[in-house]
């Protein structure tokens, strides 16, 4: 799905993994092909021949709150209405951490915001191995639990929960259980939710409302008929 990479540097990369952890999801599941430039480093992204939501989506993952994938020393990466809420929350010491930066998204400049952990192997927010600043945490930090899979061969996108493992901390306690409810609607649709805003923020246009009215329908479907307990069979075709 990404075309390609030009010039990297370490420096460069280092402070921009956070961010581009979450544009190569929106990239994913672009319309339109999309060059993306921050600094030296430029990716372009290409619309999927397909995207669809695999029925392993509806799967729980609940996470056993192990701290082990806030203590990667992973810098965060905020847009301007993250910037709002962390206003609104006013916690200062992230506040004033915040240093602004711009990036190109096709032919127009946004901003975007990097908080530098003043420490390596932890986060200056994780506090008795629980996240202080959970309601206005970074979509980088909110994505795991979702993985957008790309198949090479088909072009097809997936939005799945498959091989989350891979993805992210080698030894992430969460285990796959049955479909949740109540997890799905406080979790999965928040996620998706938040990385939408943060399309918005930058003006990236994606499949991502479409996928969230998909599942909004499929949700009042089964508050119609009272029926909670079943999940999709099928993939769930987006486009
Ligand atoms: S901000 Fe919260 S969720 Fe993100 S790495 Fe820090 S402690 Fe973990
Ligand atoms: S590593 Fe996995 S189980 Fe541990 S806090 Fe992170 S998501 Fe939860």
């Amino acid at each position: 799905m990404v075309q390609k990479v030009f010039e990297r540097s370490w420096f460069q990369i280092m402070n921009t993994r956070s961010l581009f952890y979450f544009l190569d999801y929106l990239g994913k599941l672009v319309k339109q092909p999309l060059t993306v430039q921050v600094g030296l480093i430029e990716k372009t992204y290409l619309p999927a021949k397909q995207v669809v939501i695999s029925p392993s989506f509806f799967k729980y993952l609940p996470c056993r709150k192990c701290g082990a994938c806030c203590r990667k020393g992973v810098s965060l990466a905020f847009t301007a209405s993250d910037k709002v809420a962390i206003e609104e929350f006013g916690n200062t010491k992230l506040l004033s951490g915040l240093k602004q930066y711009e990036i190109n998204i096709g032919d127009s400049k946004k901003c975007w915001w990097l908080y530098e952990q003043s420490k390596p192997q932890t986060c200056d927010f994780l506090v008795s191995n629980l996240c202080s600043v959970h309601d206005v945490k970074a979509v980088n930090c909110l994505l795991p639990p979702i993985l957008v899979g790309y198949c090479k061969k088909t072009q097809v996108v997936k939005l799945t929960k498959e091989k989350l493992h891979w993805r992210w901390v080698p030894n992430c306690q969460a285990q796959y259980t049955s479909f949740d409810l109540e997890n799905f609607l406080n979790w999965d649709l928040y996620c998706l939710r938040r990385l939408q805003r943060s399309a918005e923020d930058l003006g990236i246009q994606t499949y991502l409302p479409e996928i969230l009215e998909k599942l909004e329908n499929w949700l009042q479907t089964c508050k119609d008929l009272s029926f909670f307990t079943g999940t999709p069979k099928d993939t769930i075709l987006i486009v």
